[in-house]
Parts: C-alpha cells; sequence; structure tokens
C-alpha cells in the first residue's frame, strides 16, 4: 500500500473499511466504491483531518452499505467481467485456446466455456500454491500431512483432520496471496494442536508472523471471493463491471 494511504475502520454491520488517499491534486473531498471489488476509496486534500473524513463518512453510510452490498450480488463469470486473481483483477476474456490462461491484464477463457475454464484455471493455481504452502509450513513444524482436498464451502476456507488431511477453499487463489498463505498456515498447525488455544495461535504465529491482518482480511474481504458464479447457465445476467 502507498505510504499516503490510510485506512478508516467503521464499524457497524458490516463493518466497513475505507482508503483515506490525500492528494495534493484534490480540491475537495470524493468517496468512490469500486464496482470490480468494492473497495471504498475517499479521497481528501492533503492537509484534511481523519476526523472530518469520518464524519463525512458517517453521513453517508447508508449509501455506503447499499454501494458495497451492490459489490456482493452475484456475478456470473462472462466475458468482459473482471475477476481477482491472486489479488490481481483480470478480465475474462474468451480466445481460441484449450486451456484458460493468463496474459497481461487478461484472464483468456476458452470460447466454447468462459466459466467452466475460467474455474479450471482457478482450481489448478490454488492447488498448486497451497501445496507448496503446506509444504513449506509442514516443513517448518516438522509434521506430514495427509491429502489435499478443495471444495468450494462458504462456512469455513480450510480445514484439518486428526489423520492430517487438509481441506481448502480454491476460491482463496482470487485473494491476494499472503492470505493464502496464512489459511494453509492456520490448517497446518491444527498438525500440532487440533483447537483454537493460545497455544495454537502461537504456532500460527511461529509459521505466518502477522496473521492477524490476514484473518481480518478473510473476515472483512473474505464474502467477497463468493460472489463469482461459474456455473453461468443461459440467461444468467452477467452485468460487465467496468
Ligand atoms: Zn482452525
Amino acid at each position: 500500500m502507498p505510504p499516503e494511504t490510510e485506512m478508516i475502520e467503521l464499524p457497524g454491520d458490516p463493518p466497513l473499511s475505507v482508503r483515506l488517499k490525500r492528494s495534493r491534486q484534490a480540491r475537495r473531498v470524493s468517496l468512490r466504491v469500486s464496482r470490480l471489488d468494492g473497495t471504498i476509496t475517499l479521497t481528501v486534500p492533503a492537509r484534511a483531518s481523519v476526523r472530518n473524513a469520518i464524519a463525512f463518512l458517517n453521513e453517508r453510510r447508508d449509501w455506503l452499505d447499499r454501494a458495497v452490498a451492490e459489490t456482493e450480488t452475484p456475478l456470473a463469470v462472462v466475458s468482459g467481467v473482471a475477476i481477482p486473481v491472486e489479488g490481481r483483477l483480470l478480465r475474462v476474456e474468451p480466445a481460441a485456446i484449450r486451456a484458460a490462461r493468463i496474459e497481461g491484464e487478461h484472464l483468456l477463457v476458452p470460447r466454447q466455456r468462459p466459466a467452466a475454464g475460467a474455474l479450471a484455471f482457478l482450481r489448478l493455481q490454488a492447488r498448486d500454491r497451497l501445496a507448496e504452502r503446506v509444504a513449506v509450513h509442514s516443513a517448518a513444524l516438522g509434521r506430514p500431512t495427509g491429502k489435499l482436498t478443495l471444495r468450494d464451502t462458504r462456512s469455513r476456507w480450510g480445514s484439518c483432520t486428526v489423520t492430517g488431511d487438509l481441506m481448502f477453499s480454491w476460491r482463496l487463489i482470487m485473494a491476494p496471496p499472503p492470505i493464502l498463505d496464512y489459511v494453509a498456515a492456520h490448517e497446518v498447525a491444527h498438525l500440532v494442536e487440533m483447537n483454537h488455544s493460545a497455544a495454537f495461535w502461537a504456532q500460527v504465529q511461529r509459521l505466518f508472523p502477522g496473521y492477524q491482518e490476514a484473518r481480518r482480511w478473510l473476515k472483512s474481504d473474505g464474502a467477497r471471493l463468493h460472489r463469482f458464479r461459474f456455473d453461468a447457465a443461459p440467461g444468467t445476467s452477467g452485468h460487465s463491471a467496468s
């Protein structure tokens, strides 16, 4: 995050995180909710006070809540839609190819099956990254892991059985890399502590220092990863987010 950016946390249901951007060029305050990823940005003149910024946001809370809710409505993955891959927004672009791949700012997908192609790509990437991070953390702990399974679970990002089998949501590949890494560390730490005791969190901290920030991200932004629908049935509306 650039140094001129601060975060303002607004309590409420749901709580909102607002990026406060100070700009030398700004003569007045402007508020924007990204239709792509729900990021809220408040741009203020360089010397504006945080207190005034918070007052401004509180006055517009209803509008903000509505705008954020809109970014969480289901979005079918079709041509032109931007989806996050490892935290980067890539625009889905059908092409004459057999398997999806990243090219610059685009996710090229097979023309005949754009959503299924994108999904297959994300699952492959997720398996790759998760296997890699799990291996690192399990080596650090000196505990071997069992099978790695990917699912699309809404209730949890990962789980670990007593026999060391690990399950993860493949949607973690859409989050910024440290988020996936934290969940990998969290589940591997369960190999030592099958609970959420202080001893468990100490293991997580050992494997992934500063895990609290990733946990907060999952709480505030994680649900947004579930809005992308890959079962694009005919007639499903996919308004292209631009
Ligand atoms: Zn846990």
